[in-house]
């Protein structure tokens, strides 16, 4: 069975849980680095979820617990370990933190982000987003609380949008990455999660050995 790990430093994990539950899979909680690696370095989840909150603490946490540096080694090849990032979690995902430099993060996908880039009166709102993506059925429900954008991206021939609104992303994936500048596990809608879950399963494919 997969195992994805949630982190459960700060923010809404537990509702990134009951989505993964809704998409038959059983969510690891990640609270420290032993819940990542055994001490034999072996590594005990198949993808990592980073969700929504505040991206400061999360970092912040991330770096005293000594997290930050095993989770970036992790996510770089060759192991590539998936992982999915909504609102804060996309922040630290992101290479560039506009104005932000110093910002505690992973860092590793290319692209460059605003936080709380909707201004401090409509910085919550909910609007519908299409995408060819997630195509079938309605349109995505787009949940921004005090939401990112993202601004540019890094390396735009391996960056693939899967979803904007009026011309800036709000999903992107580069390779086993996927960033989501909203809360889709604020919904009822699995598709996102779904999605990730895919990439999680054929990646995981991709590395076992073929069993006869
Ligand atoms: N404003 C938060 C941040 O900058 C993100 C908000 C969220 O995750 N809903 O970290």
């Amino acid at each position: 069975a997969l195992r994805i790990g949630v982190l459960e430093l700060q923010g809404d994990f537990y509702e990134h849980e009951a989505m993964l539950q809704r998409c038959g899979v059983q969510p690891v909680g990640v609270r420290r680095l032993a819940h990542l690696l055994d001490d034999r370095g072996e590594v005990l989840v198949d993808a990592l979820v980073i969700p929504g909150g505040e991206s400061t603490t999360i970092g912040m946490l991330l770096d005293e617990l000594g997290m930050l540096e095993p989770v970036r080694q992790l996510v770089r090849p060759p192991h590539a370990l998936p992982v999915l990032g909504t609102c804060a979690g996309c922040i630290l995902l992101a290479r560039e933190v506009k104005s932000e430099p110093q910002l505690k993060r992973i860092g590793c996908m290319d692209i460059e982000v605003q936080r709380n880039a909707y201004g401090s009166q409509v910085d919550s709102f909910e609007c519908h987003v299409r995408s060819e993506q997630f195509a079938d059925g309605e349109p995505l429900r787009a949940v921004h609380i005090r939401a990112p954008a993202i601004t540019r991206l890094l390396q735009p021939e391996s960056v693939r949008v899967l979803a904007a609104i009026e011309g800036r992303p709000v999903i992107v994936q580069q390779g086993n990455l996927l960033a989501c500048t909203f809360h889709p596990e604020l919904t009822t809608d699995t598709r996102v999660h779904q999605h990730f879950v895919a990439m999680v399963r054929a990646r995981t494919r991709k590395a076992m050995p073929k069993s006869t």
